[in-house]
């Protein structure tokens, strides 16, 4: 069984976050994404649980994905659920340089933990969770930007103006 574990801040699942998803899903037997409490954002738009929400209800068709949310250290999250793959996606060669440090830094806690990298889709390569929060305080078209079952959230969260802490 190849169980690999996508994680992330999601605040909240953009449809660039879907499609690593739905392609990490085809290559590995199960994909557990994981919402990770980050300390370097401590606070964001929507709590840790309603990211888990929205990003269950964007992959319900996808039977061999779950979700779930991590407080501790990825590497540690993926050891006790006896995973050994990160999947992370790759907009551009900025997101790179980040990325890389945290696979060595993830294979260091956990020897056995590898890291695979998906490239982005071109269209969604501009793509961030910020860019969505921003476009959602202007009242923009959200639909080339996050699954369609989650824009109304997405836009009364903004609109409701408080945001959640962690
Ligand atoms: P962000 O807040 O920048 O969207 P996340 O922490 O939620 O970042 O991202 C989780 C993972 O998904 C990271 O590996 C990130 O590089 C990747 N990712 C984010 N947006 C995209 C996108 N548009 N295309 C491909 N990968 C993405």
């Amino acid at each position: 069984m190849r169980r690999a574990i996508y994680p992330g801040s999601f605040d909240p699942v953009t449809l660039g976050h879907l499609d690593i998803i739905k392609r990490a899903a085809a290559i590995f037997d199960e994909l557990i994404v994981c919402v990770s409490v980050n300390s370097a954002k401590p606070s964001g738009l929507f709590s840790p649980q309603e990211r888990v929400e929205l990003i269950r209800a964007v992959t319900e068709d996808l039977p061999n994905v779950s979700v779930d949310c991590c407080q501790e250290l990825v590497a540690e999250y993926a050891k006790s659920h006896r995973a050994r793959v990160l999947v992370k996606g790759l907009r551009a060669v900025s997101d790179y340089e980040s990325e890389i440090q945290m696979a060595m830094l993830n294979a260091k806690l956990y020897p056995k933990l590898d890291t695979v990298f998906l490239y982005t889709r071109p269209k969604y390569a501009f793509l961030s969770s910020t860019v969505v929060k921003e476009l959602a305080r202007y009242g923009a078209d959200l639909s080339d930007f996050v699954p369609r079952q989650i824009i109304g959230r997405v836009r009364s969260k903004v609109t409701g103006g408080v945001p959640n802490p962690m």
